[in-house]
């Protein structure tokens, strides 16, 4: 078989955007896939390897994702766009057979559900992840196991201030594998009043997650455990966006082999 009939073929939503434009340039670099589509809404009609800083590829940008994938062959989309056009989009792709990697964060339990339901009446495979880097999975790794022996728990994240969620999908993600594990504990002083609304942060489980929007940050988070004379921290930093694209091309690969959907880039690393 030659190395084109072996291709995976890849569409990519928000391809215009920040961690749209390294899926772009990502793609075009590993011979093993092959860009067939891109969309991003307010772009006009732009190359994408333009986009990404690389020369034209003939894949042009379509305001619609149902126009990108239409009649293009896709056996993936990759979306990095916004949590309001997210669920819509994997809805899409489902539809049109095309296996969803969805690193937009935002999605509720049921739609993860849904789209999982979806997935298998296609019997095509589908992946949501909150965070593609290794650090940051180890950190949730290693949170939820420390939560076992400390039950006493806050979530910190830091990310820049244009963020459109909040708290992150990471935090959220890190919030329930601790709970899965975590004794059930409601922390803090019953009699406890806000005299600020929201300065305890978002509630979860009988823990806090709080979110801190700054220009200049970029992706941070930070668990605080707290017992008898002692706090641990488990800390990730997320320097560029460069960083999360070996996961995303795992994750391509990957997704051609399973049916359903997973949730959780953990779930599929070696
Ligand atoms: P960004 O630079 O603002 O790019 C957003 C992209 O979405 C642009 O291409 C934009 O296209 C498109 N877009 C905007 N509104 C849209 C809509 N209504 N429908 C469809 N597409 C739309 O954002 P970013 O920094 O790349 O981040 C994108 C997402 O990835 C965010 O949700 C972020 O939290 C998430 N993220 C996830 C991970 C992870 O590891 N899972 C890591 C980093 C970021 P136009 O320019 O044409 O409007």
């Amino acid at each position: 078989m030659s190395m084109t009939t072996q291709q995976i073929k890849v569409a990519v939503a928000g391809a215009s955007g920040r961690m749209g434009r390294e899926v772009v340039k990502m793609v075009l670099e590993d011979d093993a896939l092959q860009l067939v589509a891109a969309a991003a809404p307010s772009a006009g009609p732009v190359d994408a390897g333009v986009f990404a800083g690389k020369p034209a590829t003939g894949v042009i940008a379509s305001a619609t994702l149902e126009e990108a994938l239409n009649g293009s062959g896709a056996d993936v989309l990759v979306d990095f766009t916004v949590p309001q056009a997210a669920y819509g989009n994997a809805r899409t792709a489902i539809e049109y057979g095309v296996r969803p990697i969805m690193g937009t964060t935002g999605f509720t339990p049921e739609q993860i559900a849904e789209l999982d339901e979806l997935c298998k009446r296609k019997e095509i495979g589908g992946l949501i992840a909150p965070n593609f880097s290794i650090g940051a999975i180890l950190m949730m790794k290693f949170a939820a196991e420390a939560s076992k022996y400390l039950p006493h728990v806050e979530i910190i994240e830091y990310h820049g201030d244009q963020k459109l969620d909040a708290p992150s999908g990471t935090s959220i993600k890190t919030a329930e594998l601790i709970a899965e594990v975590r004794r059930e504990l409601r922390q803090g002083n019953p009699n406890e009043e806000e005299v600020i609304e929201g300065a305890r942060g978002g509630y979860y489980n009988g823990f806090r997650i709080h979110s801190v929007r700054l220009p200049g940050v970029f992706a941070q988070q930070e668990v605080v455990f707290g017992g008898h004379g002692q706090t641990l921290k488990i800390r990730h930093d997320s320097y560029d966006r460069a960083g999360y694209m070996p996961g995303v091309n795992v994750a391509v690969k990957k997704v051609m082999t399973y049916s359903g959907l997973i949730y959780g880039f953990e779930h599929i690393m070696d």
